[in-house]
């Protein structure tokens, strides 16, 4: 006898949001801030706190925006500077800047950050000194690997559930599932607007039981009426598969949440000691 769907314990999944202005052509007014009103007030009419990624430019350009998210209950985290992938970076002036950054959003959000994430999930086997200087900054946690082959950045050889880096903080991987020919991070961006909702709560079921759960959207997902624009560091087709596509978002992220049991923000799961039994992870 097989168990229904029905009967199975619904997994459990925190909800998180990377705040960022996509544009690579900033003139003309930006739309991330009525987005993230609209998604900040779906996710509090279905009863979720998040975790608020920030970009460390926008809790200066917007600090009303930043204050309101840590008001309404959020967890602030960091998303960087300026949203420059790790492979761009040198130590010294990642760890000058990122410290720049967790200071402007701790200002901003009158909040201590203690979760990171690394732009486009670019902390690799190539960047991974950055998790021994995001240890010395005071962060408790990062959400910046995708364990799988990718296209864009990836880290096959990390592992897929939450690990400590030998020197530095936990890491919280992205979660991953199998469409087709590659693994992919299902939970969130454009993965989530594409793939059909039976397949994400398959995939969901199959994760394993040590595997932290974690969605995400950006304030672009959900605006299905921005004229087309080129998004900063991406190809044009990618462009376009992020351009196209948001109008159903929204609903797919109510049944995302209705599909699963909704967590608290990351940062309360790992100070509540959930992931303290983590094994120690270090890259060859
Ligand atoms: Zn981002």
């Amino acid at each position: 006898m097989t168990t229904s769907d029905a009967e199975r314990p619904r997994p459990r999944l925190s909800f998180t949001l990377d705040l960022e202005d996509h544009r690579a052509d900033r003139r003309g007014p930006a739309r991330y801030e009525a987005n993230t009103h609209v998604l900040l007030d779906l996710f509090e009419a279905l009863g979720v706190r998040l975790t608020v990624f920030i970009v460390a430019e926008i809790a200066r350009e917007a600090p009303a925006l930043v204050r309101e998210v840590a008001a309404r209950g959020h967890e602030p985290a960091c998303h960087s500077l300026a949203h420059r992938p790790l492979d761009q970076e040198t130590p010294e002036r990642f760890r000058r800047e990122t410290a720049e950054a967790k200071a402007a959003i701790e200002d901003a959000a009158g909040r201590t950050v203690v979760g990171y994430r690394a732009p486009v999930f670019s902390l690799t086997a190539k960047t991974a000194w950055a998790a021994a200087e995001l240890g010395g900054l005071g962060f408790e946690y990062s959400s910046s690997v995708l364990p799988a082959a990718s296209p864009l950045y990836g880290f096959p050889e990390a592992p897929r559930t939450p690990f400590r880096w030998g020197v530095g903080p936990l890491e919280l991987p992205a979660p991953v599932a199998r469409f087709g020919l590659s693994a992919t991070p299902f939970l969130g961006g454009f993965y989530l607007r594409y793939l059909p909702g039976f397949a994400v709560r398959r995939a969901l079921r199959r994760q394993p039981r040590s595997a932290c759960l974690w969605s995400y959207v950006h304030p672009y997902d959900i605006d299905a009426t921005e004229p087309f624009g080129a998004v900063a560091g991406a190809p044009l087709w990618v462009s376009l598969l992020l351009w196209a596509n948001r109008a159903g978002t929204r609903r797919r992220l109510e049944r995302l949440v209705r599909a699963v049991q909704p967590e608290v923000p990351l940062g309360e799961r790992v100070r509540a000691g959930a992931f303290a039994d983590a094994p120690t992870f270090t890259p060859s």
